[in-house]
C-alpha cells in the first residue's frame, strides 16, 4: 500500500488549519472523500442529474442504470443474497428507525429487546421510544473495564421472550470489535432477530450477511469514504417483506405517499421519494475504490497504527487509555490525569490536529467509567506514522500548558 499515492487522492489532507498541516484524526465521526467519489458525485450532476425510475427519457434511464448499479455494488460488497435486500437510507440512524419503527406493531407488552452497553445513541434512542409505545422491556449487556461485552450475562438476558439483539459490530467510542458471530447464532437459538449496526466496522472490516446469517446490518457511506446523507439497510428478504413501511403505521399521509408509489415490492416499500441519487451512486464509487485497494491491505496498516500510537500513548504520564479489548479497530480513547478532554482537544486543534472530544453519542460507556468523555483519536489509512508524533508532540504540548 502506498500511503503517499493515496493520500493525493484526498485534497482536503493537503490543507492548513492553523497554519499548521491538517492531520485528521478524526475518521470514526466521518471520513474523507476521495476525489474519485467526489468525481462521480460531480459526472452525476454535470450529465445525467435526472429523477429515477419514473421516466421513459434517456437521462431518467441513465440515472436510474447507475443508481441500481450502485445497489449491486453493496450487494456483491455484503454478498447479500439479492440486490432488493439493500435499501438506500440517508444513514445508520435512518436505517435502525426504519427497523424500530417496523417492529411497534408486532411487538407486545413485555416482549424484550436486548441491546448492549457500548452502542451509539442512535442505537439506543430508537429501540427506547419503541419500549415507550410498546410496553417491550429494554435489557442491557454489560461491558467490562477493558469495554469488552459480559457474554456470560448475555447468555443470562436471552430468554424465549427475546425479540430482537442490536449490537454495533464495532464501538466507535472505543474501538472494541464485538463477537457478532456468537451473538448472532445465540440470539437465533432462542429465536430473536439481531440488527448490527456496522457503521463503525464497515470501513475496516468487510463482512458476508449470509456467512454470518444476520437478519439487519446497516452502515453509513460517510464513515466509508463516501458523502454524508447515504447510507443502507440490508435485511434477508424475509425479514424484509415482515417488516412493515417506515412511513405507514397508521399516518394517513405516509399511506397516500405509499399508494402513490408505483413500486410496493423491495426495496421500493421502503425507498419512499427521491432518494439521494447522487449520494447511492457515490457510495458504489467509495467501495469501488477502498476495494481497488482491499479493505484486508486497510485493516492490517490501521492495525500497524494502532499498535504505534497506543505504544505511544501509553508512555506518557498519567494518560489513561479506554478500550482495551483483544480485538480493536484503530480507535484510541484516552484521558490525562486531571485535564478535561475538551481543553487538550482545543489545544490540539490550534496545532493543526483533527481529534474528538466528549462522550461520541455513546454516554452509558463514559458513565461506566465515571468520565464526563474522552479524547478520541481514530485511524485511516490514509494516515500517516509522523501524523502520529506530531499527535504525540502536540498532546504533550498541551499537557505542559494544562498541567
Ligand atoms: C456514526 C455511527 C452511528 C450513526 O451514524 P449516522 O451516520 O450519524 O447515522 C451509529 N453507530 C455507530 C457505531 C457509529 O459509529
Amino acid at each position: 500500500m502506498d500511503v503517499q499515492k493515496i493520500r493525493k487522492d484526498f485534497p482536503i489532507l493537503a490543507r492548513e488549519v492553523n497554519g499548521k498541516p491538517l492531520v485528521y484524526f478524526d475518521n470514526a465521526a466521518t471520513s474523507q472523500t476521495p476525489v474519485q467519489v467526489i468525481d462521480t458525485i460531480a459526472d452525476y450532476y454535470k450529465n445525467y442529474n435526472a429523477n429515477i425510475h419514473r421516466g421513459v427519457h434517456a437521462l431518467s434511464q441513465e440515472a436510474t442504470d447507475a443508481y441500481e448499479a450502485a445497489r449491486q455494488k453493496i450487494q456483491k460488497h455484503l454478498n447479500a443474497a439479492h440486490p432488493h435486500e439493500i435499501i438506500f437510507t440517508s444513514g445508520t440512524t435512518h436505517s435502525i428507525n426504519i427497523v424500530s419503527s417496523g417492529y411497534a406493531q408486532s411487538l407486545r407488552e413485555r416482549d424484550e429487546l436486548i441491546v448492549s452497553a457500548l452502542e451509539h445513541h442512535s442505537n439506543i434512542v430508537p429501540w427506547q421510544m419503541l419500549c415507550e409505545k410498546t410496553g417491550a422491556v429494554l435489557k442491557v449487556i454489560p461491558m467490562n473495564e477493558d469495554g469488552e461485552l459480559q457474554m456470560d450475562q448475555f447468555d443470562k438476558l436471552l430468554s424465549d421472550k427475546t425479540r430482537l439483539v442490536f449490537v454495533n459490530h464495532v464501538s466507535n467510542a472505543l474501538g472494541t470489535v464485538n463477537p457478532i458471530e456468537v451473538i448472532i447464532r445465540k440470539a437465533h437459538a432462542t429465536g430473536a432477530e439481531v440488527l448490527i449496526d456496522g457503521a463503525q466496522a464497515s470501513p475496516h472490516i468487510q463482512c458476508d450477511v449470509q456467512a454470518l446469517d444476520v437478519d439487519y446490518y446497516v452502515t453509513s457511506a460517510h464513515k466509508l469514504y463516501g458523502p454524508t446523507g447515504i447510507g443502507m439497510l440490508y435485511g434477508k428478504e424475509s425479514a424484509l417483506k415482515r417488516l412493515p413501511p417506515y412511513q405507514g403505521g397508521g399516518e394517513m399521509i405516509a399511506e397516500v405517499t405509499f399508494e402513490k408509489t408505483t413500486y410496493a415490492d423491495l426495496p421500493h416499500k421502503f425507498e419512499a421519494g427521491t432518494p439521494n441519487i447522487a449520494g447511492g451512486i457515490a457510495f458504489g464509487a467509495a467501495l469501488d475504490y477502498i476495494n481497488a485497494i482491499g479493505i484486508k491491505q486497510i485493516a492490517n496498516y490501521e492495525e500497524e497504527l494502532l499498535k504505534y500510537a497506543t505504544d505511544k500513548l501509553s508512555k506518557i504520564p498519567g494518560l489513561k487509555i479506554y478500550g482495551t479489548a483483544s480485538k480493536k479497530i484503530a480507535v484510541i480513547s484516552f484521558n490525562v490525569e486531571g485535564i478535561h478532554p475538551y481543553d487538550i482537544g482545543s489545544i490540539m486543534d490550534k496545532l493543526g490536529i483533527a481529534v474528538r472530544t466528549g462522550h461520541h453519542c455513546a454516554q452509558p460507556i463514559m458513565d461506566y467509567y465515571h468520565i464526563p468523555g474522552t479524547v478520541r483519536a481514530s485511524f485511516s489509512f490514509y494516515n500517516t506514522f509522523e501524523e502520529i508524533d506530531r499527535m504525540i508532540e502536540a498532546l504533550i504540548k498541551a499537557i505542559t500548558m494544562l498541567q
